[in-house]
């Protein structure tokens, strides 16, 4: 799952050697602005105590408020925090959003977690670092392992702390607190339509086949969205297997089996070698871990274009590799930024008080989702580059421009 900051750097210093970049910028960027860790003290169901550490950084607010997730996971660390932190800076800046970015995390299993013990840990975090969250500071959003109701917890309590509603200062929570229709499909459907919007850039024809890592939210939403457009889903893998229908399968029946499995064993034949990075596809979409493409397998994937659905599903020398084989790599930060586009338009619905419906909500990602993917396209096609290094040059450009314009050397040295 982690990702290093060291590899996501790479794709900053890169975008700003192409852009010639003001060394200010570069120095400012390469640092996170503010990383806090706390310590989460909980009393435990059996009346014991127990301490969880718990992590918050802001990597750039130079466009806005941070934002990003908080996950519960037992091996989340500062390090990992910071990277996926550094990532959504990169992410909101191309997706046009007036954010900065944030991360959040707490070292925790809730699978060894009561409810309630869940809910100390949710109200804790917020009572920990409650004066670095808030509507106008840093945003938090759901991750791995939390949900609606953590982040609804965690609204509370802000709420209860400040005295005031927060409905703007957390997204991803239940409609009836202040959610937004259509949270759930937002990162598989804003995927979906970026290939879409891409198919002439990545020459994929109709009927093209695409294996799935990964078949949970995200993954499914894609699968589902792609099916309908025509495309040949053939492949699609969860924690436990990897099956395989060489003419394709309506994903709906496979999400039916496996929650009426506990799985997909069975669904269809199993993926040769349990890879689905050697099926001869179209597209290989990673949708569940970072770094499952590396330099050890980058050789192996067959497919013509890859689709990061999960963030850093590629390692530096992974999608070097794959660039250099002539494989297209569609980039986290375009691919699944469908779900912080969704969470913008909470926010943007908590400060004004209106209440958006699903179609109102669809309409604006499909329409930013295909813009974005068609400026990136250009770009690439511009500078005759990768889709990765385009869509960090028009980020990096977007920061830089608001740093600029808050004085840098160049300015104090006229
Ligand atoms: P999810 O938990 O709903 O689904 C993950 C799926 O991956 C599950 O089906 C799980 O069984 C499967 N999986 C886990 N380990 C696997 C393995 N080794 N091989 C094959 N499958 C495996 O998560 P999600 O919300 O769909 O997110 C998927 C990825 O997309 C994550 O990396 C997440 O960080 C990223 N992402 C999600 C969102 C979002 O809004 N959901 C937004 C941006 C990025």
């Amino acid at each position: 799952m982690s990702a290093s900051t060291l590899d996501v750097c790479t794709f900053l210093e890169r975008a700003a050697d192409a852009l010639n970049l003001n060394d200010d910028v570069r120095e400012v960027l390469r640092h996170p602005t503010r990383s806090v860790a706390a310590s989460i003290n909980v009393r435990m169901g059996d009346g014991s105590l127990k301490t969880f550490s718990a992590w918050r950084t802001i990597h750039s607010n130079a466009l806005g408020p941070a934002k990003g997730g908080i996950r519960f996971h037992p091996s989340v660390d500062a390090d990992e925090v910071n990277t996926l932190a550094f990532l959504m800076t990169f992410k909101t800046a191309l997706a046009g959003l007036p954010f900065g970015g944030g991360k959040g995390g707490v070292a925790v299993d809730p699978g060894l977690l009561s409810r309630h013990e869940l809910e100390r840990v949710a109200r804790g975090y917020v009572r920990a670092l409650r004066h670095d969250l808030g509507a106008g500071r840093d945003v938090p959003a759901p991750d791995v392992n939390t949900n609606g109701t953590v982040l609804a917890w965690m609204a509370d309590e802000l709420a209860a702390l400040e005295g005031t509603a927060q409905t703007a200062s957390i997204t991803g929570k239940p409609i009836v607190l202040g959610g937004i229709a259509g949270r759930a499909e937002a990162t598989g459907r804003g995927a979906a339509k970026v290939v879409l919007a891409l198919t002439d850039h990545l020459k994929l024809a109709d009927g093209a086949t695409i294996a799935i890592q990964g078949f949970g939210n995200a993954g499914a939403q894609f699968a589902r969205d792609m099916h309908e457009a025509g495309f040949r889903i053939v492949a699609v893998s969860d924690s436990s297997s990897a099956v395989y229908s060489p003419d394709g399968f309506d994903p709906s029946e496979a999400e039916a089996y496996k929650a009426q499995h506990r799985g997909l064993k069975g669904f269809a034949d199993a993926v040769p070698g349990n890879d689905l990075r050697k099926l001869d596809v179209d597209i290989l979409v990673p949708a569940a871990l970072g770094g499952w493409i590396d330099d050890t397998n980058a050789d192996d994937v067959a497919a013509k274009v890859v689709v990061e659905v999960s963030n850093q599903a590629c390692t530096v020398h992974g999608a070097d590799r794959l660039t250099e084989r002539g494989v297209h790599v569609v980039p986290d930060i375009l691919a699944n930024s469908g779900g912080v586009s969704v969470s913008y338009l909470e926010w943007v619905q908590n400060r004004s008080g209106e209440q958006m419906s699903r179609e109102k909500v669809f309409a604006d990602l499909d329409q930013r989702m295909a813009e974005m993917a068609t400026a990136v396209a250009r770009r690439a096609a511009e500078d005759k580059t990768d889709l990765r290094s385009a869509a960090y040059r028009i980020a990096v450009s977007r920061i830089a421009e608001a740093i600029e314009s808050m004085g840098t050397r160049r300015l104090f040295n006229e």
